[in-house]
């Protein structure tokens, strides 16, 4: 079913421009005028999933001329600013005490930060609620006050409450006049199949190399840091900032002093790494992240794979590495550890796993620290 509620406007929109099936899906969609009423955008982590459905909702609000959001009219900067009386989200929020509902004003505050902050992650305790879906239902039967639609965006749509899935689905069934819903996920798997038949899909892949460096060189990112920026996005435009104004710094030098410390049989680096992490499961995450990338580093530069290097600005400290650490090994090691935490083991432990296989991995075998030690001290 298509709705045909007014043609969207012209203008650039750098979000929905892409060079991947989504993008192309968008441009047909916006061209021909007929949108779907039901589109589920999905795609891995950082493929800009947040900002694509954003961009999606301004060019269908969008009241300038032209197939696409003109950027500059009142409807486009409503939306920018999440303000705009035609958009309605919803998205997990953790469980509040009393069960108190948020206030739309408390919504709207999580969905701005959800969507243009730097943070991707939402509580693990986090669901929609089954009201707050209801709530956007009521809001999509109204007609639309401002916009040639009105526009409902649910953002993690797998994190829906199995009941506000089911009462979704009359939505999908039978969608009010000029009413478009839009689902979000990044596993759509654990939608309910009922649901994603009825949704057309936009599938963002990750965005190449090319147009990465396009985008920070926009943003006067240039040189080794740009470079950095590019490889260690791996696709994602918001890592690739982050890299870029110098998140993942402090990360990548304690990661060094670990690796460092490791293959030196250092023992008292592992403390301080340790104390430095402070017992957070995403700082170690993180870590663990970088980690992998320092040793896959090792592993290219051990086969001749230069040009293939991440960490560009830090050759000399990974050839150094590399006389003191037997890369391939201590690679399996952190693959371990991932997969360890990612199956909500203690942190503190994997670290400590990962500690006595870096020690393994060097040249000279010594006694590893004591976990039991470790525990008595903080996570
Ligand atoms: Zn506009």
């Amino acid at each position: 079913m298509y709705s045909t509620g007014g043609t969207p406007h012209s203008g650039e929109f750098s979000d929905l421009a892409r060079r991947d099936r989504a993008g192309a899906v968008a441009a047909a969609w916006l061209e021909s005028g007929r949108i779907p009423h039901a589109v589920l955008i999905c795609g891995a982590e950082g493929t800009g999933k947040r900002r694509f459905a954003l961009a999606w909702a301004k060019a269908l609000l969008c009241i300038g001329s032209g197939p696409s959001a003109c950027n500059r009219c009142p409807s486009c900067r409503k939306v920018a600013s999440l303000m705009h009386p035609d958009l309605h989200t919803a998205l997990p929020l953790p469980p509040r005490r009393g069960r108190q509902k948020p206030s739309p004003a408390d919504l709207r505050e999580s969905v701005v930060e959800y969507v243009h902050g730097a943070s991707v992650a939402l509580p693990s305790n986090a669901n929609i609620a089954v009201d707050h879906l209801r709530q956007l239902q009521r809001e999509l039967a109204f007609a639309p006050t401002e916009s040639p639609r009105k526009v409902g965006l649910i953002f993690a749509a797998e994190r829906m409450h199995p009941a506000g899935a089911n009462s979704l689905l009359k939505l999908l069934e039978e969608p009010p006049a000029r009413a478009v819903v839009v689902l979000v996920a990044a596993a759509p798997e654990r939608l309910l199949p009922t649901v994603l038949s009825r949704c057309q899909r936009m599938i963002l892949s990750p965005l190449d190399a090319a147009t990465l460096r396009a985008q920070l060189e926009q943003e006067g990112v240039a040189g080794e840091r740009l470079e950095l920026a590019v490889r260690m996005g791996a696709g994602s435009l918001q890592q690739a900032k982050e890299v870029a104004c110098g998140a993942f710094d402090g990360t990548r030098r304690l990661v060094e002093s670990f690796l460092s410390g490791g293959s030196e049989q250092r023992d008292e680096v592992y403390w301080s790494v340790l104390e430095e992490l402070g017992g957070d499961r995403g700082q170690l995450e993180r870590f663990l992240q970088v980690c992998g990338l320092y040793l896959r580093d090792l592993f290219l530069l051990a086969h001749g794979r230069d040009a293939s290097v991440v960490q560009v600005d830090r050759r000399p400290y990974l050839e150094n590495l590399l006389e003191k650490i037997d890369a391939a090994r201590v690679a399996l090691e952190i693959d371990r550890a991932a997969e360890t935490l990612g199956h909500n083991a203690n942190p503190q432990l994997v670290l400590t796993d990962l500690w006595r296989g870096l020690r393994r991995g060097g040249p000279v075998l010594a006694p590893p620290p004591d976990p039991s030690l470790a525990r008595a001290r903080r996570w």
